[in-house]
């Protein structure tokens, strides 16, 4: 079931009219989880602070609550362990274990681009994953600067056209959540 969130959050916390770029009615529609029935994928991409993270850890903690198997990754420590396995010979029986959690939530695709290496494993992975399991990512790079993640611009195409395929994608456009925390609390004007 369980997976380790890096934080606590919920989508009732989440404040859906401050984004006014995020339309309530998909919001809802994730919520129901039938994205994770139907095996698709959900991308949130944005700048820093618009919420990305608030809402795949949200929608990691509905699927736990509904009895899914859900694994949440930092998308650089996620190619760390894949790296490790495939130099131990061991890529297959690691794709193999995450095959088991019905969601994975990639964060932070593009903090740190992928070696060569990271991204010949990322892409077994996400071949293995398509049309069986959901994976949630979230990024800062649009989709044409992902080539930049990849290193690679026909893996990336390719890794792209299998998450693409059935697929959600949110872009988030507006201004960061801590901005106008902080302003609120006055300590920016
Ligand atoms: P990102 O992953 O896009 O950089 P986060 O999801 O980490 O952003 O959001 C930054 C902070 O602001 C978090 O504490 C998050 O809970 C909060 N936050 C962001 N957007 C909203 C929102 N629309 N309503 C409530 N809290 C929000
Ligand atoms: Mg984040």
């Amino acid at each position: 079931r369980m997976a380790s969130f890096p934080v606590e959050k919920r989508l009732d916390d989440f404040d859906v009219a401050f984004q006014p770029s995020l339309d309530p009615l998909i919001i809802k529609d994730l919520a129901s989880l039938r994205f994770i029935h139907n095996a698709e994928n959900v991308v949130f991409l944005g700048p820093p602070g618009v919420g990305k993270t608030h809402l795949a850890v949200a929608l990691g903690y509905e699927a736990v609550k509904q009895g899914f198997r859900v694994y949440y990754a930092n998308a650089s420590q996620l190619i760390e362990r894949l790296m490790k396995a495939n130099r131990e010979n061991k890529l297959e029986e690691k794709i193999k274990a995450l095959t088991k959690f019905h969601l994975l939530i990639i964060d932070e695709m593009g903090y740190l681009p992928f070696t060569s290496e990271g991204a010949h494993c990322f892409f077994q992975l996400i071949s293995r994953r398509y049309e069986k399991s959901s994976t949630i990512f979230t990024s800062n790079k649009s989709f044409g600067e992902w080539g930049e993640i990849f290193g690679d611009h026909v893996i990336a195409a390719a890794v792209l056209d299998r998450i693409l395929h059935h697929c959600t994608t949110l872009n988030i456009k507006g201004d960061s959540y801590r901005l106008k925390e902080r302003r609120r609390q006055g300590l920016i004007p």
